[in-house]
């Protein structure tokens, strides 16, 4: 069993992914490469194909449900990485399960964390040194993406 966002990608394919200009602004540290955003509200980017009746992420390279993988991972915006897995971290996701069901995917529940082991470590899937993190933040912050 492995991370089960690699076999999903239905909250990138189903979501508006927006977020503060500035995380698309090399001048100010922002690292989501500007010529796949394009503008939204007055202060707001948004990441291109999200923006439309049925979203789909131009960075996503994924066969929903079946593989996925984020051609900009580590450069992703920070929403994207607020967003957690159903129990990943314990409790359910409301944006995770909102889209898994859009895709007629079963919801994830504790026992799909089951492999989520010390000594079955994914070591550093997302290129920072939490372990077993999927590419994911423990959420800090409120739901930022809007349906
Ligand atoms: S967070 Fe949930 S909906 Fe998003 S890729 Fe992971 S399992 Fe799928
Ligand atoms: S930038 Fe990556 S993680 Fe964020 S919605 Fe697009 S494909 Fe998904």
């Amino acid at each position: 069993m492995s991370h089960p966002c690699l076999t999903c990608g239905a909250c990138c394919a189903h979501f508006r992914v927006s977020f503060h200009w500035s995380e698309a602004e090399p001048a100010l540290g922002g690292t989501v490469p500007p010529d796949l955003t394009e503008p939204l509200r007055r202060h707001e980017r948004v990441m291109k194909g999200t923006s439309q009746r049925a979203p789909r992420c131009i960075a996503l390279d994924a066969e929903i449900g079946v593989r996925s993988r984020c051609s900009i991972h580590p450069l992703r915006p920070s929403v994207c990485a607020a967003v957690p897995a159903s129990w990943e971290f314990g409790a359910p996701s409301q944006q995770c399960d909102k889209a898994r069901l859009a895709y007629g995917l079963p919801l994830l529940t504790p026992a799909d964390w089951s492999w989520d082991t010390p000594a079955n470590d994914d070591d550093n899937f997302d290129g920072s040194d939490n372990p077993n993190d999927g590419g994911h933040a423990p959420p800090a912050l409120p739901p930022p993406i809007a349906a």
